[in-house]
């Protein structure tokens, strides 16, 4: 194993937001997530396994995410490719499996494609096509999760469920481009009445996406808030950030256009 990060080389917003010993902290936030997890398969009658955890680090600082490391994290998540790109440098000694989850911009596409194992957020075509493209000249490819706006509000990225079927086959166009499964971002609600048709949306279309391409079976839904419910619905992929490193600062309109 890598040298294990310190305490010394902690600030003092440092300790403020993740305590003084970031390591324990983790762990503890993740053997609970863990716990939460095993309840919802049970619940569900699903075996633990079927369930992939992908802990979202955006916010969180690089030397902060060697706790995280330590804690026995190996696969991050993030939201914004620069930051992904920043903190992948930072920790370069270490080994991680990078995801993008949010958004991305087609001239930032290059930056993605050096590195990332997953993209979360694919919704057009045009993105498609220069993913494809610039994969090809690196000789890579990538895993990619549709996504799709299920909670029908404007402020969300994603494909309108009308679209998924044609996008799909456009999707066919494009060898680099691995696709395995659907994403979406529920409706922020602590309501999880409201948030439930959302994940059974995403469901119901995956079911009749895999009978046009039997590559889109995963589901990736469920953040720290609703989790147990979108493995109730059938998540394959839960993204989890806050339940695991702490409450974020940032306000997740930085992350999301407002509404
Ligand atoms: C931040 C983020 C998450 C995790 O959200 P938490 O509420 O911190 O669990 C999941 N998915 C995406 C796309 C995100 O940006």
């Amino acid at each position: 194993m890598n040298s294990p990060a310190h305490t010394a080389s902690l600030t003092a917003e440092d300790i403020t937001r993740f305590g003084p010993d970031p390591l324990a902290m983790f762990s503890r936030n993740l053997a609970s997530v863990e716990e939460r997890i095993v309840r919802a398969c049970a619940r569900a009658g699903r075996p633990r396994e079927t369930v992939r955890l992908l802990p979202i680090t955006k916010t969180v600082p690089a030397h902060i995410l060697r706790f995280a490391h330590a804690a026995g994290i190996r696969d991050f998540g993030e939201n914004k490719i620069q930051e992904a790109v920043a903190k992948r440098a930072e920790l370069a000694d270490l080994d991680i499996g990078w995801s993008i989850v949010g958004h991305l911009q087609t001239n930032k596409v290059k930056y993605l494609t050096r590195f990332a194992r997953e993209f979360h957020a694919l919704d057009s075509v045009r993105l498609a096509e220069m993913l494809d493209a610039r994969l090809d000249r690196e000789d890579r490819s990538l895993d990619v999760y549709v996504q799709v706006n299920t909670s029908g509000e404007e402020s969300k990225y994603g494909l309108q469920p009308g679209e998924l079927l044609p996008f799909l086959e456009a999707l066919r166009r494009f060898p680099r481009l691995k696709p395995r499964g659907l994403m979406t971002l529920a409706l922020f609600s602590t309501d999880l009445e409201k948030v439930r048709p959302c994940f059974e949306r995403l469901r119901e279309l995956r079911d009749i996406a895999v009978r046009h391409d039997p590559a889109i079976t995963e589901l990736s839904m469920g953040m720290s808030n609703d989790f147990e419910e979108a493995i109730v619905q059938g998540a394959d992929v839960v993204r989890v950030g806050e339940a695991i490193f702490g409450k974020r600062s940032t306000p997740d309109g930085h992350y999301w256009p407002k509404t």
